[in-house]
């Protein structure tokens, strides 16, 4: 099916219209929804239409938490995993609470709710601990600079990157590699 202007109105205005007839999915997020989700509009060229939720599925995409295309809630248990899996694949990037709501398709204050009632933790603090832990990987079997390191983990500031480091380890990131790398 192809969009065409008359339909990205629709998409545009969260005109209900076309609920239950067509569905669209977003490329970047691999998200799927009615044409009237309030979700922020996604870029016209990454828009993909379905005829069904069932087609949307088959293509690889999820229903999104907000406008629950399928008329099925989304478990919370399965919106955590798909937080957890773009934690861990994008962690090198700015990942703001915002950002994540953005490509989860939720309000961000929910997210975080969410998140935090079934990990005990918030997003940032999982967040965090990644980039720990993939810092501590790099400082072990590389020899790259500290502030290389804290850049490639997604902590371009590297004075705050060795605070917390240091607050989370116990050392500094020099202190841990001296101690640790063979
Ligand atoms: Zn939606």
């Amino acid at each position: 099916m192809k969009i065409t202007d008359e339909i990205w109105e629709v998409i545009k205005d969260n005109d209900k219209k076309l609920d239950n007839k067509l569905w669209y999915g977003v490329a970047t997020t691999k998200i799927f929804c009615r044409p009237s989700c309030v979700s922020r509009l996604p870029k016209r060229e990454n828009v993909s239409l379905f005829d069904s939720p069932n087609q949307a599925q088959n293509e690889g995409y999820r229903p999104c938490k907000r406008c629950r295309p399928m008329d099925r809630i989304v478990p919370n248990e399965v919106w955590i995993e798909e937080i957890d899996a773009i934690l861990n694949e994008h962690y090198d990037e700015a990942l703001s609470l915002e950002e994540l709501g953005y490509r989860l398709h939720g309000s961000s204050s929910y997210l975080r709710h969410v998140y935090k009632k079934i990990k005990g933790i918030t997003p940032q603090q999982q967040l965090m601990t990644i980039r720990l832990e993939k810092a501590k990987v790099n400082l072990l079997t590389s020899n790259d600079s500290i502030s290389e390191i804290a850049q490639r983990v997604g902590m371009a500031n590297t004075p705050y990157f060795i605070k917390v480091f240091r607050q989370h380890y116990g050392s500094s990131p020099n202190h841990y590699r001296k101690k640790y790398k063979k």
